[in-house]
């Protein structure tokens, strides 16, 4: 599903390489797990994947079932079927929720040639996926995501990523002061979207959101590399004894 190669990442306008050759495949119907220190490069990643200005890439290759998604505007990125869930959300003022998602949710069709959905049955869709996620009708007229709590963003991210079923989901969860009923919330949606077809990503510093997630692979990444892979019990490694460890192992 994503296949990334020897992936080398420099900022822009500075002098500074971040990503020093980074190894990723990510299978359809599996959900890969990438921890790390701060500072090691996994926002990076995920900014880079989608596109976002400020970062070079160097060398290596990202491909998304055998495209390449380097060479891709980001909108043709979502349009083929790549989501990122970003730490903090963009507020949209100005622009109602249900019209962001539905403009979204057509873009993508149209991108692969499919037929637009209907406004009678893209309500029908929304409603019921809004249901599922508890999210009342109120917040779907709201401008996108402006003065919508911590645990509504998040929410909110969850419905966009259902309502676009993307083939391949990237969640980064970093540091961002994630409660544990976010957590939960977060867990549950990947949980429910989880499919044979769909591959994720899921960046995060806590073994705790993982306890719900249940990964199938678990990947350390420290200075610009991804440095350790293994089943979830790397995870509960990193919980009980930090990184020190595994990065002393690989020295
Ligand atoms: P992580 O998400 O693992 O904490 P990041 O990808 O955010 O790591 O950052 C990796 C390194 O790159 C850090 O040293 C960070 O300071 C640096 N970095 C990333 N983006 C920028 C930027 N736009 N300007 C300056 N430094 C950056
Ligand atoms: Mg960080
Ligand atoms: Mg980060």
């Amino acid at each position: 599903m994503l296949s990334i190669k020897n992936l080398q990442v420099k900022l822009e306008d500075e002098d500074k390489q971040i990503l020093k050759g980074v190894d990723l495949e990510v299978e359809a119907g599996t959900v890969h797990a990438i921890m790390g220190p701060n500072g090691s490069g996994k926002s990076t990643l995920s900014y880079v994947l989608s596109g976002k200005d400020g970062y070079e890439v160097t060398g290596g290759s990202a491909m998304l079932e055998g495209v390449d998604l380097l060479d891709m505007e980001p909108e043709e990125r979502a349009a083929s079927g790549l989501f990122l869930a970003f730490q903090y959300p963009v507020e949209i003022p100005g622009v109602g929720n249900m019209t962001f998602l539905r403009t979204a949710v057509n873009a993508q069709r149209k991108a692969r040639g499919e037929d637009e959905m209907s406004a009678a049955e893209f309500l029908k869709v929304v409603r019921e996926k809004a249901k599922d996620l508890k999210i009342d009708a109120e917040m779907l007229k709201r401008p996108v995501n402006v003065g919508f709590s911590g645990g509504e963003k998040k929410r909110n991210e969850i419905l966009q990523m259902a309502m676009l079923e993307p083939k391949m989901c990237i969640l980064d969860e970093t540091d961002s002061g994630l409660d544990v009923d976010a957590m939960k919330l977060v867990a549950d949606g990947v949980n429910a979207l989880r499919s044979e077809g769909r591959g994720f990503l899921v960046i995060t510093h806590y073994q705790r959101l993982l306890d719900h997630i249940k990964p199938d692979v678990v990947h350390i990444m420290a200075n610009g590399r991804i440095i350790k892979s293994g089943g979830p019990e790397l995870a509960l490694e990193v919980e009980n004894n930090g990184y020190a460890d595994i990065l002393a192992e690989v020295v």
